[in-house]
């Protein structure tokens, strides 16, 4: 099969051909319908090499946002059959550590909850992905998995990250979501979702992106800039949001998100941008918390699947040819991409 393989650390990944893998015990062979194309795919292809003994073994097969049907249930495995449609949970823990007993095997102790496409492991962007374990398959039921793959990611990550404050997001609430790319776009639905008194006001840099975020839900869309900061703050009485979200992580948006956030508010690192907030007595606002959530749990990617079942939440998905990976990718990095590509090998 031809898989979209990472061979050398800071060269552009290949199509190569591989062997199919065949399922061990308590293993399940997927047949990928669609593989979602991340941004942190570009962090990965730009990453260089790790230092020795830390090393992830190369080549490996990128895309960890994956979902499609059932092939082959290896020896053990009970309640899946061929054809069945299902999303792959992507951080793959051991499955015994107090975390991971929780479902919440993003935080695996052992693994450290990396998975397919992540870390060595041959991931999504192939015709077939070899599940570990069945625990990591849930079913999508009438959602079809070319459309339903970013969900396992785009849609589970921004989900975590929006659940994890909706105790702030009161009515008269704010939230403020940095960069309306795949990730945002979720949130932004996810927000009207499950808050619907809250105000959802969005930031990012292309115009573009505003337009989709308004469709998507967004309450306000602003150009990323200091009227932005301006009026997020006249929005919110000089208080500031409940909770903001940023997307990015680049050293501008964190400056811009400890500006817009409140006291005692929610300040959301999710983007790998690799930047820095400087911290100090007043800066974030007083008892504003700082988290970096990565991924989420398998309970709540259940949940996040049943939100896409009553239509509450849809990713605008473009479609690739796996011989088209590449452009794809050049794409993402352009800013070319409205919602998130997704690789139909
Ligand atoms: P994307 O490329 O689809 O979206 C990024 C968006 O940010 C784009 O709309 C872009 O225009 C906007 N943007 C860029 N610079 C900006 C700026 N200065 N101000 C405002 N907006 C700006 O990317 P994505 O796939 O949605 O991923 C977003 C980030 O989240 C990436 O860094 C990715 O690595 C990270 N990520 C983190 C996790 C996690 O578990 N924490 C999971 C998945 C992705
Ligand atoms: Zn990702
Ligand atoms: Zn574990």
């Amino acid at each position: 099969m031809r898989a979209f393989q990472l061979v050398e650390w800071q060269r552009p990944p290949e199509l190569r051909e591989v062997p199919v893998p065949e399922p061990g015990p308590g293993q399940v062979l997927v047949k990928v319908g669609g593989a979602g194309a991340c941004h942190s795919d570009l962090h990965i292809m730009e990453a260089p090499a790790p230092a020795p003994g830390e090393g992830t073994r190369l080549p490996f097969t990128l895309g960890h946002e994956n979902a499609g049907w059932v092939e082959t249930p290896g020896p053990g495995v009970a309640g899946f059959a061929p054809g069945d449609p299902v999303i792959v949970y992507g951080p793959w823990g051991c499955g015994l550590c107090a975390n991971c007993r929780e479902g919440k095997e993003n935080y695996c102790q052992r693994t450290g909850g990396l998975g397919g496409g992540l870390g060595g492991h041959d991931g999504g962007m192939a015709e077939y992905l070899l599940v570990p374990a069945s625990r990591f398959l849930i079913p999508l039921g009438t959602l079809d998995p070319r459309e339903a793959a970013p969900l396992s990611d785009a849609g589970l990550t921004s989900y975590h990250a929006v659940k994890r404050s909706l105790h702030l997001l009161g009515p008269g609430s704010t939230a403020v979501v940095i960069g309306a790319g795949a990730l945002g776009q979720m949130a932004i639905q996810m927000l009207q979702a499950l808050s619907a008194a809250t105000t959802v006001v969005t930031v990012d840099t292309a115009a573009g992106k505003l337009e989709i975020a308004k469709r998507m839900g967004a309450d306000e869309a602003l150009l990323s800039g200091d009227q932005a900061v301006t009026r997020i703050m006249d929005m919110t009485r000089q208080q500031g949001a409940q909770l903001v979200l940023d997307m990015v992580g680049i050293d501008p948006t964190l400056r811009m998100a400890a500006q817009v956030a409140r006291v005692l508010g929610h300040l959301t690192i999710v983007g790998l941008g690799g930047g820095a907030l400087p911290v100090n007595f007043s800066s974030p606002p007083h008892e504003c918390s700082v988290a970096s959530p990565y991924w989420g749990s398998i309970p709540e990617l259940m949940e996040v699947i049943t939100l896409a079942q009553q239509q509450k939440i849809k990713m605008l998905v473009e479609h690739f040819p796996l011989e088209r990976v590449g452009e794809a990718y050049q794409f993402l990095h352009d800013g070319k991409i409205q919602g998130r590509a997704v690789i139909t090998p």
